[in-house]
């Protein structure tokens, strides 16, 4: 199945310039849905996962999916002030403006092995404080994963040293 015809790109959102990448195509069929997580799977293979985080928000539509199928837990890592227990908090910059992300103190474990998901890995900025924010924790990095990895903004050279998937690459 070609899960690339399902992306359909929207040109000038959020803002000039950016080349949006609208997974919703692809999460409204149902084969293509289904596809789209087994091939995601498949990038993970048999290595172990205690924790999947994803990012909000579209690291939400993925992510408890890995998990279940993995056994693991799902941990979200949210913008900032939605968790409603302690957190940590890193700052980064996006591939448009600048945020933060915040995790719960007691989502992760010492020793836990932990999988990063988001549907769209870009500049790597949002990516790379997730893991700050899992290694602050103690947690253990064993797959940084994405639906789709935007080549040409090099988000990857961010991540050296971590293990990282992308289904679709642009
Ligand atoms: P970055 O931190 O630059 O890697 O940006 C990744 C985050 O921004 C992800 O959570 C994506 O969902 C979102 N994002 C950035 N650029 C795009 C894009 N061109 N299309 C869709 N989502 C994007």
């Amino acid at each position: 199945m070609d899960i690339k015809s399902y992306i359909r790109d929207i040109p000038d959102f959020p803002k000039q310039g950016i080349l949006f990448k609208d997974i919703t195509p692809l999460l409204s069929d149902a084969e293509a849905f289904k596809a789209s997580i087994a091939l995601l799977l498949e990038l993970i293979g048999d290595i172990k996962v205690d924790k999947v985080i994803g990012m909000e928000s579209r690291g939400f539509i993925f992510g408890p999916v890995l998990a279940e199928n993995l056994n693991a837990g799902f941990v979200p890592v949210r913008k900032p002030g939605k968790l409603p227990s302690s957190i940590y908090s890193e700052s980064f910059d996006l591939e448009y403006g600048t945020d933060s992300l915040e995790i719960h103190l007691d989502a992760i474990k010492k020793g836990d092995k932990v999988l990063i998901h988001d549907d769209v890995i870009a500049t790597g900025g949002t990516a790379s404080a997730a893991c700050n924010l899992v290694e602050r924790l103690g947690g253990e990095v064993v797959q940084m994963n994405f639906l789709i990895e935007l080549e040409f903004l090099h988000g990857r050279d961010k991540l050296k040293g971590y293990e990282t998937k992308s289904l679709l690459k642009y």
